[in-house]
């Protein structure tokens, strides 16, 4: 399915379609408890729901890739029983897709351009708060100031560094959508963001762009991923309105946190996944969706039952406990 026939059929919704689902991992190092339990997550939606599984390399960012890392995180998947329907795809692969996708909006009629380019350095962004008076950042990134904007006066002769997408301002930038288990979700993209980088200052595609793009390329109907990754669905949002792109459901499962109550994660230090027994762990990993604050699997117990199940029946009684809240098919 390419980009071109999306924009000649001109849907915006998804709910026609069959479902598919993606596991997205990004070859950083091997899967650790919390990304299994995200993997198994969208694996039991889509089992659920008698859809199709995808699995899609994100090594996008080379930098932090760590070599062998994709074809290990495929065997560890395989090991807990989750095997691709469709071969996977690596991003590193398809930059031809984002870059057509960069054209388009920049070809983009408006007031004025959608994507523009950037000069700035983080250092200099930091500066336009300071100079405007704004308090610092306790963390994370600062909205773009919007200098390099071309009402703005562009680049002011520097070269350019990345590709930017202008967000829209006050009522027109509060992005609204629909998550399956949190309900009503809205953010002030301008507030809360501002321009966003599409092309970094590396010539490396940013993850925003990459993952909207192979979201419709592959006809991905319902986008099953961490609460971590709540936050960049109104970027995604802006970008699939701007390419006229179907809007996938959204389902945003709870995060597994470690002894220190921190997000599990690579940075963090999470061990890799314990293959020794693969039932047991996918076990463990189902017991996280289960808890009441997951509420994806009511009347699931972790008790273990004897004989211990093989892998096959195991994960059969997972997806037929899986109940997200909402059902995918019930929206719209
Ligand atoms: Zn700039």
């Amino acid at each position: 399915m390419s980009l071109a026939l999306h924009e000649a059929g001109r849907t915006d919704s998804v709910s026609t379609l069959p479902y598919r689902g993606r596991f997205a991992p990004s070859p950083t190092g091997p899967l650790h408890a919390g990304s299994l339990v995200a993997a198994l997550a969208s694996w039991l939606d889509a089992r659920a729901h008698r859809g199709t599984w995808l699995v899609r390399i994100e090594d996008v960012d080379t930098p932090r890739c760590v070599p062998g890392a994709d074809e290990f995180i495929l065997h560890q998947l395989a090991a807990c029983g989750l095997t691709p329907d469709e071969p996977p795809v690596w991003q590193s692969r398809r930059g031809h897709l984002y870059q057509a996708a960069l054209d388009r909006l920049i070809a983009l009629d408006g007031v004025h351009p959608w994507a523009y380019p950037c000069a700035c350095t983080r250092a200099d962004i930091a500066r336009a708060h300071e100079r405007a008076g704004h308090p610092k950042a306790r963390h994370g990134e600062l909205v773009y100031p919007g200098t390099c904007r071309p009402e703005n006066g562009g680049l002011h002769g520097r070269e350019a560094r990345a590709w930017r997408l202008r967000v829209p301002q006050g009522e027109a930038g509060v992005l609204h959508w629909h998550d399956r288990r949190l309900g009503h979700q809205e953010q002030a993209l301008d507030t809360a963001v501002g321009d966003f980088v599409v092309k970094r200052a590396d010539g490396l595609w940013a993850y925003q762009l990459a993952v909207v793009v192979d979201d419709a390329e592959q006809g991905i109907t319902d986008v099953v991923r961490g609460e971590d990754l709540a936050d960049n669905t109104p970027r995604q949002l802006h970008l699939l309105r701007l390419l006229n792109l179907p809007k996938p459901r959204y389902l945003h499962i709870p995060l597994v946190r470690g002894a220190n109550g921190e997000k599990l994660s690579k940075q963090n230090g999470a061990e890799p996944l314990d293959l020794t027994d693969p039932v047991r762990t996918v076990r463990a990993a189902l017991a996280a969706l289960a808890t009441p604050e997951a509420g994806l699997m009511p009347g699931w117990t972790a008790d273990e039952p004897q004989p211990t199940p093989a892998m096959g029946e195991l994960l059969a009684s997972a997806v037929a406990s899986w109940r997200p809240s909402a059902s995918a098919s019930a929206r719209r």
